[in-house]
């Protein structure tokens, strides 16, 4: 029991002794535990098959784990009813994907939007202008998706992944389909969402530069977080991945 007047901190996200065994056989996470503090910028790196989409889909609720517990705010995930886990997603969850997912047929506003209707909820205005503004959309509020470079799209799927205010927000490979540049310039917006709004985001990516701009980086491989860079560089974080087959 903390004493009175400490301020107990609960994580953003936290995993204990996940493990994930699919059908078949594959165990993709073995024996995981992690802690992401809120307003963390966290890349996990790791091989292909290393277990970084399972590590995601596990804690966004979006697949369950074979044993182990995932909390996401003081949220248990363990024992929800798909449907109950499914509403939390809406709630507290927000995703990126590398392919942005926007809705072609709706507008940049109602694609921002959307999860609110999905979770039932009403726009809070203040906060969509923030967070519009933020990303620097205000003026394409009326456009389609298809009427936008790939930046601003993935600018505008960053939105809608925080106008929930989720707990986390996932990333996978965010900057995969973006060229040099427009990758740079959504990194420093994510980067600035993290320092700025105090989001947490949990980020997937092969690409050492991109990791760098986290605060923290996973190593994995076989199912397991073989490594942990706090304030990651690219040429340490490419030294540790190329050093992996070697062990
Ligand atoms: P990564 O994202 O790092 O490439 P994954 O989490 O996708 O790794 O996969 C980890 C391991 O689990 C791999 O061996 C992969 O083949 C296996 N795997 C992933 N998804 C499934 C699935 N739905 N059914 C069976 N095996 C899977
Ligand atoms: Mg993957």
């Amino acid at each position: 029991m903390p004493s009175p007047g400490t301020a107990v901190q609960t994580d953003a996200l936290r995993l204990s002794r996940v493990t994930k065994v699919y059908a078949g056989g594959v165990t993709a996470l073995d024996d995981v535990s992690l802690s992401v503090a809120p307003g963390t910028f966290l890349a996990v790196m790791g091989p292909s098959g290393s277990g970084k989409s399972t590590l995601m889909h596990c804690a966004a609720g979006l697949d369950v784990p074979s044993r182990g517990s995932v909390k996401v705010g003081d949220v248990e995930l363990a024992g929800l009813s798909e449907t109950r886990r499914t509403e939390l997603r809406h709630e507290r969850i927000g995703f990126v994907f590398q392919a942005y997912n926007l809705v072609p047929s709706l507008s940049i506003a109602d694609n921002i939007t959307l999860p609110l209707r999905l979770a039932g909820r009403r726009p809070d205005r203040a906060w969509l202008e923030t967070l519009v503004a933020r990303v620097g959309l205000s003026g394409h509020l009326d456009r389609r998706p298809g009427e936008l470079s790939g930046g601003q799209q993935q600018r505008a799927a960053i939105a809608r992944a925080l106008v929930t205010r989720p707990a986390v927000v996932f990333a996978d490979e965010p900057t995969g389909a973006l060229d040099l540049r427009t990758a740079h310039a959504v990194l420093d917006l994510l980067r600035d969402l993290v320092d700025g709004l105090g989001q947490t985001v949990v980020m997937v990516t092969h690409d050492p530069a991109v990791a760098a701009r986290a605060h923290l980086a996973l190593v994995m491989a076989d199912g397991r977080i073989v490594d942990t860079l706090a304030s990651p560089t690219a040429a340490r974080l490419a030294q540790r991945i190329t050093t992996l087959g070697a062990e």
